[in-house]
């Protein structure tokens, strides 16, 4: 059968690779449908991903079919529509028998660190599926991006009563200012880029909105009397914005890091993080519970996904489109493949 691989960094090959034969009693063979592709498949296919080896066959935000399952398969059946956990955990360590299988000590991310979906079948622990009949397959392939965006708004405990101002309008920052705003709290949007500000007043109805100048801490300031933020999220995975960040957040404050970066982050301790008694907090990934809410959320209608799917494009064109939409400059919110 067909997949799209990545044989090295910018260099994109369909290649044959066997069917999956065997299913073991705790697996499901799946028809894949579709396959979202984010910031962490562009940074692989940059060469700009950690953790990122070669060959790989990309794909982690993924819509499949069931077409077989094991004996000892409950949760899925034979037909049904499935969004995808793609977070492969041990379920031995420390962090798993805490129930934090997001952050596994031995994750292993479908797509990044093991082949993923650009593939017209593959097989998958039938406890890492979530059915979702009642979505479009676009809609389902949105599911993963969604709950990366609920898992950050759960760490960072947000309530109703508070202000969140959420840094960077790309995919991450959308999905959490979705989860932010269903939480009833106050948002806020910061970003470089005066078009994604525009993009997430028109739809997503974010009336705050600040352009990320030198003005930016005294802005925010106006906007909410002197008290800041309550919970700041960075969206933008860029050392400085990090770093920056803190400045954002009120006396008390909680300060999430969504986006990832290799580098140091630089703040002053004492007039910033002490005097303000922030608390600083990571997010990775996201848990069950967050796939079956945002599955949920989108069948009611609760979550537009109407201005995330900006592009559609057929699986043997993909190795064609991926790279354009990994141009900076290419204005894609989310683009999917269709197998
Ligand atoms: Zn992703
Ligand atoms: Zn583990």
């Amino acid at each position: 059968m067909k997949a799209l691989q990545l044989i090295q960094p910018k260099e994109f090959r369909y290649v044959s690779i066997p069917e999956p034969s065997a299913i073991k009693p705790d697996e499901a063979l799946l028809r894949v449908l579709r396959v979202g592709i984010c910031g962490s498949d562009y940074a692989g296919y940059l060469g700009k991903m950690p953790f990122y080896s070669y060959p790989r066959i990309p794909g982690h935000e993924l819509c499949v079919e069931v077409l077989a399952v094991g004996s000892d398969v409950r949760n899925v059946r034979v037909g049904d529509r499935c969004a995808v956990e793609p977070y492969m955990n041990c379920g031995r360590c420390h962090a798993c028998r805490k129930g934090r299988s997001n952050c596994c000590e031995q994750l292993k991310v479908l797509g990044v660190m093991t082949d993923g979906g650009l593939t017209e079948t593959m097989v998958l622990p039938g406890a890492k599926l979530h059915p979702a009949n009642a979505l479009a397959p676009e809609q389902c392939a949105l599911v993963e991006t969604l709950c990366i965006g609920a898992h950050a708004v759960n760490r960072g405990a947000l309530q109703p009563s508070e202000t969140a101002l959420v840094i960077g309008a790309g995919p991450i920052g959308l999905s959490v200012i979705t989860f932010a705003q269903l939480s009833g709290a106050r948002t806020i949007v910061l970003d470089l880029n005066a078009q994604r500000l525009d993009f997430v007043r028109s739809h997503f109805g974010i009336s705050d909105v600040i352009l990320a100048d030198d003005q930016a801490v005294a802005r925010l300031g106006e906007l909410t009397g002197g008290a800041m933020a309550d919970v700041v999220f960075d969206a933008t995975g860029s050392h400085l914005a990090m770093a920056k960040a803190l400045e954002y957040a009120a006396f008390g404050g909680r300060v999430v890091y969504v986006g990832i970066t290799q580098q140091e982050i630089a703040f002053k301790h004492a007039p910033i993080l002490h005097r303000r008694e922030l608390t600083l907090l990571g997010s990775r990934n996201a848990l069950p519970p967050d796939f079956t809410r945002a599955i949920q959320l989108i069948a009611d209608g609760r979550i537009n996904t109407q201005p995330w799917i900006s592009q559609l494009v057929e699986f043997e064109d993909a190795a064609g489109q991926i790279p354009l939409w990994a141009q900076p400059d290419s204005r894609v919110i989310k683009g999917i493949i269709k197998l």
